[in-house]
């Protein structure tokens, strides 16, 4: 009899971890909730958002489409085949059609938890309205962090809210620009400051302390005559005899300098920096088949982030 009870709870056990094991979903296998109620734009087969976010969701983007007429497919899954956010993506706005078929409104925001992936997809229309610099930003301000904990719930809700305020225009604008393109503007401004403003007042600084009169100690030596004492490896030693001109303090030095008849040229070293190339490309595109949706034909915008 007990032997009887732990199969049976071992049955029940294997068969419960099946159901909730996650698959792979292929993009056809993406249950279309909306197709089945027009209020409804969360797939959450494998229950990755609870159920009160999904609600606040539908809701926020319900409203949206009534406003705008702009359509919204949100997917959140564990797996998908092939690994590809991006492609996924994609071919979940091309199968379904989302967006309307004279406007392609659409948008695609699929949420994969185990290839720790955010993306989005935006149709031909939403283009000016939603760029890929801000979707990105989205991404960065809304979603990655609360995702990187694992808080699906607040960065999905987080994110659809920011996607909502920029399409209905009640939100404050968040700036067409892109983060990677602001981090290499930094970058150069910084080349450019050592190299027009460090160098050149390191070189007038030594210049400067050569200059001191070590008696009156101001900077009023001055070369009065050089000779040759030495040379070797493409260097020569020069004697130097200063003066100053203030209080006629004399000295002699030494100073090793670059042989230019040697070398048959300039020495010295200069101070150059990378400079790095900007330009975001778009990607390839292709239309979408009518679909239940809308229709709606995407031109390869949006973004998508891991975290
Ligand atoms: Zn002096």
């Amino acid at each position: 009899m007990k032997r009887f009870t732990i199969f049976c709870l071992c049955s029940i056990c294997l068969l419960f971890s099946s159901l909730t094991e996650a698959k792979p979903y292929k993009v056809e296998e993406i249950p279309m909730v909306h197709l089945q109620d027009r209020t409804r734009y969360v797939s959450n087969p494998d229950g990755v958002l609870s159920t009160a976010a999904v609600t606040a969701i539908d809701t926020t983007l319900y409203a949206l489409e009534q406003q705008t007429g702009t359509q919204v497919l949100v997917v959140a899954v564990k797996e998908i085949d092939g690994g590809d956010c991006f492609d996924f993506a994609y071919r979940l706005g091309q199968q379904n059609g989302v967006g309307q078929k004279q406007k392609d409104n659409g948008l695609v925001v699929l949420l994969v938890t185990e290839e720790r992936c955010i993306q989005f997809a935006t149709g031909y229309g939403l283009e000016g309205n939603l760029p890929d610099a801000v979707c990105k930003q989205i991404q960065v301000r809304y979603m990655n962090k609360p995702f990187g904990k694992g808080d699906w719930d607040t960065g999905m809700i987080a994110g659809i809210q920011a996607i909502r305020q920029q399409l209905d225009g009640t939100g404050s604008p968040l700036e067409n620009r892109n983060v990677e393109e602001d981090n290499s503007l930094i970058t150069i401004l910084i080349i450019l400051i050592c190299c027009f403003l460090v160098v050149p007042f390191l070189i007038w600084y030594s210049i400067r302390q050569r200059r001191r009169c070590p008696q009156c100690h101001k900077h009023t030596i001055r070369e009065v005559s050089s000779r040759v004492v030495g040379r070797s490896n493409g260097f020569i030693l020069e004697e130097v005899d200063c003066l100053c001109t203030n209080c006629g303090y004399t000295c002699r030095r030494r100073r090793k300098k670059n042989d230019d008849e040697f070398r048959g040229g300039h020495g010295g070293p200069f101070i150059g920096g990378p400079f790095f190339g900007g330009g975001f490309g778009g990607h390839g595109g292709g239309g979408f088949g009518g679909g239940s949706f809308g229709g709606g034909s995407f031109g390869g915008g949006g973004a998508g982030s891991r975290f």
